[in-house]
């Protein structure tokens, strides 16, 4: 090929690069689906992150990959997030940016009313108001609640929303502002994704064949299980806790469907071509493998990874936790041609653990 006729294709894959903006872009899930993205040069990205519980050197390494535009904003600042989008030209949105600690949301419920929903709201407006079309909006099954009786393939998202906590219940108001705004506007669409439990790390092997990630869960104060356990399997905490044997599950203990990060990613890439069909409704998908592990299988998992019988404690329940979360996926995968990659609760502890050994 001459250099002229090079010229000419860039210039043209330029014009119909598509303009991504990513809230929370910094954040543990955000920063794998911007992995994904960055390797796709039809993609424009631009990450908006006020650095609150991300982290600068997350940037930095999604930046190696291909560079992008760096926005440190804070999505409580109204005027400049309208200014801002109003000077941009957004085709679509992925909206991260929330806080995520169910036990954090009981003892302080308005910070998550302020951020994850007041400044969502705020977002939402903003986009409408600025001609942006399509926006992805990170939900949770937390909002299922404590569901009485379980359908035995999983929980689908006909089901009735009860959140028995303010994170849950925040993300719901935030989901129903989608819906009534879409429903006024009709060339603004949506899509929802409830996830399940996301766990694991970057699935990426260095010169030497070893897994080696390079992106993972950084939250100071997370009490997520297998983030707790593979920190416990480290010997960064001397112990750690069951919250629970008495639930009507298996053995006891709490049960939750694990999904993979990378595969929780690339489910927002097909939310692009599903949205890019302008015949496709918005609308509300739920996302986890359709199967759950016990608290007590994880932890023997994360043993048998690591090789360390590290200790573990009996606690009692765990305030606003359900017995039993697991996903009806058959939805996103009839609708968006999703099919994960890493189901395997084995790479998922093992990716998680060999993140936190890297810190
Ligand atoms: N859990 C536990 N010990 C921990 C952390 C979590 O027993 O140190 C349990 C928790 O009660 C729930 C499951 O693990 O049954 C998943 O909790 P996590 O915080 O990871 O996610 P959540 O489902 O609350 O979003």
């Amino acid at each position: 090929m001459g250099k002229r006729e090079s010229k000419i294709i860039k210039s043209i894959s330029e014009v119909n690069q598509m303009n991504i903006l990513i809230t929370g872009g910094a954040g543990y899930i955000a920063s794998h689906l911007t992995k994904q993205l960055l390797e796709d040069s039809t993609y424009n990205i631009t990450i908006l992150d006020n650095l609150s519980t991300g982290y600068i050197d997350t940037i930095t390494t999604l930046k190696s990959i291909r560079d992008f535009e760096f926005v440190d904003m804070d999505l409580k600042e109204f005027d400049k997030i309208s200014n801002f989008l109003k000077s941009s030209n957004f085709d679509i949105i992925f909206h991260f940016g929330a806080y995520i600690l169910v036990e954090e949301s009981i003892s302080n419920p308005l910070k998550y009313y302020m951020n994850n929903t007041v400044n969502t709201t705020n977002l939402i407006n903003c986009a409408i108001n600025s001609g942006v079309k399509k926006f992805v909006f990170s939900s949770t099954a937390t909002l299922y609640g404590d569901v009485e009786n379980i359908p035995k393939d999983g929980l689908n998202e006909d089901l009735p929303t009860n959140p028995i906590n303010p994170y849950g219940t925040s993300k719901l108001m935030s989901e129903q502002v989608l819906i009534d705004s879409a429903k006024a506007n009709s060339d603004f669409r949506f899509v929802i994704f409830r996830y399940f439990n996301v766990a694991g790390a970057d699935i990426y092997y260095n010169e030497n064949g070893e897994l080696s990630p390079r992106f993972g869960q950084r939250l100071k104060n997370a009490t997520h299980l297998i983030k707790v356990a593979s920190q416990s399997a480290l010997g960064i905490r001397d112990k750690m806790a069951i919250f629970g044997d008495d639930y009507d599950t298996i053995d006891g203990s709490g049960v939750r469907d694990y999904i993979h990060v990378d595969d929780l990613a690339s489910a927002h890439i097909k939310a692009i071509d599903y949205l890019d069909n302008i015949s496709n409704p918005s609308d509300i998908f739920n996302i986890g493998y359709g199967k759950g592990f016990s608290v007590k299988e994880v932890i023997s998992t994360m043993k048998s990874v690591s090789g360390v019988d590290f200790r573990v404690d009996m606690e009692g329940r765990r305030d606003g936790d359900p017995a039993i979360l697991i996903a009806n996926n058959s939805k996103i995968k009839a609708k968006m041609s999703w099919q994960p990659k890493y189901d395997d609760l084995e790479l998922i502890c093992k990716s998680a653990y060999e993140w936190e050994r890297s810190r």
